[in-house]
């Protein structure tokens, strides 16, 4: 990993990219495609909220896959190659796979990945898998039915889950990882269930611990378990190591089971934050690019894109909104609490 540099707003080294004000580089994109969902998660869009009346964005403010795909290419040059799609739900839209085959066709991008509830892989693992896709997050908070639907608030069972996961293993979206929200009180009984699973499938889960993003999910800290908890849990019933990726610039933080069960993470995002090495930028269904997923507002490049700006402008805008970022909301939160106006993480993207 590379070292912290001094504030250099807008710098950019040829062929690395832009820094920002914490030296940190521009390497991963998210890239949300919908702010609708087939599930109504109660920590995420709760029906309450997200209900019939709810109004999801028109299909002409979506950014097109054109769209998408050209702020991709432009954001490759400036030292982006890893791509996750996400949402929403991301496969509600159509057709998703033509946008993971433009994306696969830009020079620089190495690894594309989607984060996905799951439901409906049976359907498209193998048209995303031909496309190009490389790899497949599934969030699965529970593995006993009655806990799982009480979560995502739906009639659909968790057996859709694990067939989607079982789809993806099929159609080669290997490793398949599974991101696990713990709430206390609600799912956290599930940890030891989840992670036996984890270690009969193959399946790498990953324990996140539960974020105050947004505004409406009703956040408390006390329902937060701390991932130390976590993996000291899992330690007691099937002893641990940690894994060193040696990039240090992971959100997970790996362990692998001693007994040759394979592995498992944590992203201890709340009482571990690591935003120093957070390489991250994030982008709106409707083209707003956010550099931290705990921001307010986005820079609207909708509106560059059919405003007919051209290559070389928007390189120089995207430098620059770059060279400026300083977020660092999850270290802010750790030392002072966090409050504030702070976007949904269905509209942002996960
Ligand atoms: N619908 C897809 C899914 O569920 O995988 C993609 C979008 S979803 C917003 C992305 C991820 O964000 C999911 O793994 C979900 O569990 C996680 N997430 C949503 N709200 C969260 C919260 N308050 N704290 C932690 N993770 C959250
Ligand atoms: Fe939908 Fe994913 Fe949010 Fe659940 S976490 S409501 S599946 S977007
Ligand atoms: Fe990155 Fe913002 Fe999360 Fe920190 S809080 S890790 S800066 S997205």
């Amino acid at each position: 990993m590379r070292g912290m540099h001094s504030p250099q707003p807008s710098a950019t080294t040829p062929g690395d990219g832009p820094r920002d004000q914490l030296g940190r580089a521009l390497r991963d994109l998210r890239v949300s495609v919908t702010d609708r969902c087939n599930l109504r998660c109660r920590y995420c869009m709760p029906r309450e909220v997200f209900g019939p009346d709810h109004a999801f964005l028109p299909r002409e403010d979506l950014l097109g896959f054109e769209e998408i795909s050209r702020l991709v290419r432009v954001l490759a040059g400036l030292g982006v190659g890893k791509i996750r799609i996400t949402g929403g739900e991301p496969l509600l839209r159509r057709d998703l796979s033509e946008l993971v085959a433009q994306i696969a066709a830009v020079e620089g991008i190495h690894d594309i990945a989607l984060t996905t509830n799951g439901v409906l892989l049976p359907q498209h693992a193998e048209d995303l898998a031909a496309a190009g896709l490389g790899r497949v997050t599934v969030s699965l908070d529970a593995l006993d039915d009655a806990t799982f639907r009480a979560m995502a608030d739906t009639a659909v069972p968790v057996a859709s889950v694990l067939a989607g996961i079982e789809a993806a293993q099929r159609a080669g979206l290997t490793p398949v990882k599974v991101n696990a929200v713990l709430q206390r009180g609600v799912n956290d009984d599930q940890l030891e269930a989840l992670a036996d699973f984890g270690r009969r499938t193959g399946v790498v889960i990953r324990f996140i611990e539960f974020m105050d993003v947004g505004t409406t999910n009703g956040w408390r800290r006390d329902q937060v378990v701390p991932a130390r908890e976590v993996v000291e849990r899992l330690h007691a019933r099937w002893p641990l190591d940690p894994v060193d990726d040696g990039s240090g610039a992971a959100v997970a933080e790996r362990y692998r089971y001693r007994d040759g069960g394979g592995e498992v993470g944590v992203i201890a995002s709340v009482t571990r934050p690591f935003c120093r090495t957070c390489t991250r930028a994030r982008l709106s269904a409707v083209g707003e690019l956010f550099t931290c997923l705990f921001g307010a507002r986005g820079h609207d490049l909708r509106a560059l894109l059919r405003g007919g700006i051209d290559d070389e402008e928007l390189t120089a805008r995207l430098a620059t909104i770059w060279g400026r970022r300083d977020d660092r909301a999850s270290e802010r939160r750790a030392a002072t609490g966090l409050t504030g106006e702070r976007v949904e993480m269905s509209y942002i993207g996960g």
